[in-house]
């Protein structure tokens, strides 16, 4: 069944919507998804997070043979076999948000999630890329990481292998050529870079960008209108603001990862200690659901001012999972964001909390 607001229901969401000044858009990545979440009201997407395609339906065994090839040309070869259902994801999610902005994360995986976990999935990469499975095994054993969370993932993976990011930029500008084409509409796509600590990766990663709009653009006999920005998820993004925003157009702040970062708690592991820290007055909610204010706000904070008096007009967005929390958004409404992005099935609570912020009303939680 399709979720439809109706009613009265519907009539205290437009109420809402007249009094907010905070955008609200929705975490998604399937049509499914993408479409319930504009019947709730959603104005765009603020996260796509494209590893959660990458294990679709067989993709996921181009993805081993491409992270376990020891060379570019297989990885490339891998590649190929995945990115014309990339562009297809992307066709499907910009025709949906219909010229609404389309923020895409390039790829940020945890590595251990992509490599073959059984016998079977290991005879099978060693299979497609002709190797001994026991060479597959020694491949996939110099990628295990004690510590993946902290480790070769987000932007990190682009710099180790760029043609994975250059891929889909190039299935972005496609979908979005042929969207254009289509519908005669533009697309509002805006790419993402992930766990980004220094302008100099962001930078790297803009190039492979410009270069592959530059070619498409070229192809098609378009100029492609397109913004590139990161994620702000690790609090040496956060202070070094001031210069990352001289290569980003928008930050989106990942506080997930954030407030990992920033505790130095596991967002995964910490669940059997936190609830006796609460029960023992050491932390007032669960960081990981209410933003802390005084912590990873204050390096909200330091990165919007750091951040907007380089650019004056960096958009600002947050994407956590606190995006849907109604005193999270009111903190987000306080600081000067421009939007908050949740799972759909929140974006009626982020309308309505955007509204009482923007009216004084502070929310509580529970
Ligand atoms: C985050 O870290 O807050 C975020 C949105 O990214 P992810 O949850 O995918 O790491
Ligand atoms: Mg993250």
């Amino acid at each position: 069944i399709q979720p439809e607001l109706s009613g009265d229901f519907a009539e205290l969401m437009d109420w809402a919507d007249g009094v907010r000044t905070l955008k609200v858009r929705t975490n998604a990545e399937t049509p499914a998804d993408a479409a319930t979440a504009r019947k709730f009201g959603a104005e765009g997407i603020g996260l796509c997070r494209t590893e959660h395609m990458f294990f679709e339906g067989d993709r996921i065994v181009a993805v081993r043979q491409m992270i376990l090839s020891d060379d570019e040309k297989g990885r490339r070869a891998a590649l190929a076999r995945i990115a014309p259902m990339q562009r297809q994801d992307f066709v499907e999610l910009f025709e949906i948000m219909a010229g609404l902005p389309v923020t895409i994360r390039l790829l940020d995986p945890p590595l251990h999630e992509f490599l073959p976990k059984t016998d079977a999935e290991m005879a099978q990469v060693a299979r497609e890329l002709g190797v001994a499975e026991k060479e597959i095994e020694a491949r996939a054993a110099k990628l295990h990481e004690f510590n993946p969370m902290l480790g070769h993932r987000g932007v990190r993976l682009g710099i180790s292998y760029p043609e994975i990011y250059e891929m889909q930029a190039r299935a972005i500008f496609e979908a979005a050529v042929e969207v254009r084409k289509k519908h005669g509409k533009t697309v509002d796509a805006e790419i993402m870079i992930p766990l980004v600590a220094t302008k100099r990766e962001l930078d790297l990663m803009k190039e492979v960008i410009d270069q592959v709009a530059n070619e498409v653009g070229k192809l098609n006999g378009v100029t492609l209108d397109y913004k590139v920005g990161t994620m702000i998820e690790l609090p040496r993004a956060a202070l070094r603001a001031g210069e990352i925003a001289e290569s980003a157009e928008f930050f989106s702040f990942g506080t997930n990862d954030l407030t990992q970062t920033t505790f130095g708690l596991s967002r995964d592991d910490s669940a059997s200690f936190l609830e006796r820290y609460q029960r023992r007055g050491i932390f007032e909610h669960d960081p990981f659901a209410t933003l802390d204010v005084e912590g990873v706000g204050e390096l909200i904070r330091i990165a919007h001012e750091r951040g907007r008096r380089t650019r004056k007009d960096l958009k600002l967005g947050i994407c956590g999972e606190h995006g849907g929390d109604p005193a999270s958004v009111f903190f987000c409404h306080q600081v000067g964001l421009d939007y908050v992005s949740c799972s759909p099935f929140r974006v009626p609570i982020a309308r309505l909390a955007a509204a009482q912020a923007a009216l004084g009303v502070a929310l509580k939680t529970d």
